[in-house]
């Protein structure tokens, strides 16, 4: 059992010594939980001063404690997920939004996506280019619009007729994006020429170009829960090329009746696992704990056959479990009866 499932018996177990009525309050209260990540790879601590540390653990901080005040104040875990999502997708530092990773053109083209685990509804939008909150949009597609996935241009002109202001594309620049998007092209062309072949070459590119996400769980007072997911995807992609975050039931999931999940990793294994699905399929059918459920994908599904990266779960009695097999994984949990965590690294 990892210290995140412990956490609640033993918070509720000190909470009962305390004789106070708040605690005894709190202890009646119903339980209500946020956990959220930025993005798992290779997150090497050697690679951190530590003001850029401290600035990182800052803004995961910010945004658990953004999700966390709706919570608090009796909000909806939709709302919670949705305002700690905007605060990541706000800054450059993670791969969505503001900080999306560049395209092989040159621009930033996000996919994002919600579930409501009350009722099993989801709205998604996939490869939008002028949405400076995709996930607002992803919202809006599964609150007012008859479908769940929207994408491209016709998302785009969703979002106009639902009152979503257009932004420029560059207002999603950053130079060490940019950076890292020269990167990638120098090294795929090095391999392609050493290859022959686009696909071997795009293989053999180094898993940091390939994962980096932000997401959000959150358990309300009401008892539901709700997941969301929102991504540049991939540096250098092309042809359009979508991942699992915008994918229901492979980077986003939730249900009251099991459990809700956040990925983050290689887009294109956790479509092809139906990764957050089928770990509350174990759940749901298996009887398992979310944290065997998410253990047994991530560490005995994905890691043989190459699949990198993490999720975030959590279900309607609070418990959380945060699972990755990359060296790290941005992450914040905070509960009403547990206080922030913040986490970078895989022994944090
Ligand atoms: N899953 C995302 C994608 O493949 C990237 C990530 O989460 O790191 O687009």
């Amino acid at each position: 059992m990892s210290k995140y499932n412990i956490s609640l018996s033993v918070s509720l177990a000190a909470i009962m010594m305390m004789s106070s009525t708040a605690a005894l309050a709190q202890a009646t209260e119903r339980p209500f939980a946020i956990a959220i990540h930025g993005g798992a790879g290779t997150i090497k601590k050697e690679k951190f001063t530590p003001e850029r540390e401290k600035a990182y653990r800052a803004k995961l901080a910010e945004a658990v404690e953004a999700g966390y005040s709706v919570l608090d104040k009796g909000g909806a875990s939709l709302d919670a997920v949705t305002a700690a999502i905007n605060v990541l997708e706000n800054s450059p530092f993670f791969n969505a939004g503001k900080g999306a990773v560049y395209t092989h053109n040159e621009t930033h083209e996000m996919d994002a996506s919600i579930m409501d685990g009350k009722n099993r509804q989801a709205g998604a939008v996939a490869g939008v280019k002028h949405i400076e909150n995709p996930i607002n949009l992803a919202r809006l597609v599964m609150e007012e619009s008859v479908h769940v996935m929207l994408s491209g241009d016709g998302a785009e002109e969703f979002a106009s007729q639902q009152g979503v202001a257009l932004v420029d594309n560059t207002i999603f620049d950053t130079e060490g994006r940019y950076k890292s998007l020269l990167r990638a092209k120098a090294k795929m062309k090095k391999a392609e020429d050493e290859l022959k072949d686009y696909q071997a070459a795009h293989q053999a590119l180094a898993t940091e170009y390939k994962v980096g996400t932000v997401g959000a769980v959150a358990l309300d007072k009401m008892g539901n829960i709700a997941a969301g997911t929102s991504t540049g995807g991939m540096t250098n992609k092309r042809f359009g090329r979508i991942g699992d975050s915008p994918v229901i039931g492979a980077g986003t999931f939730a249900e009251n009746e099991s459990c809700a999940v956040s990925a983050t990793g290689h887009g294109e294994y956790f479509i092809r696992y139906n990764v957050a699905a089928d770990i509350c399929a174990r759940v749901k059918y298996q009887g398992k704990s979310i944290e065997q459920a998410g253990n047994e994908v991530i560490h005995d599904v994905l890691m043989p056959v190459g699949g990198t990266g993490g999720v975030i779960i959590i279900d309607t009695k609070g418990n959380i479990s945060l699972p990755f097999n990359t060296k790290g994984m941005y992450r914040a949990t905070k509960s009403n009866i547990s206080p922030t965590y913040v986490g970078i690294f895989k022994d944090d």
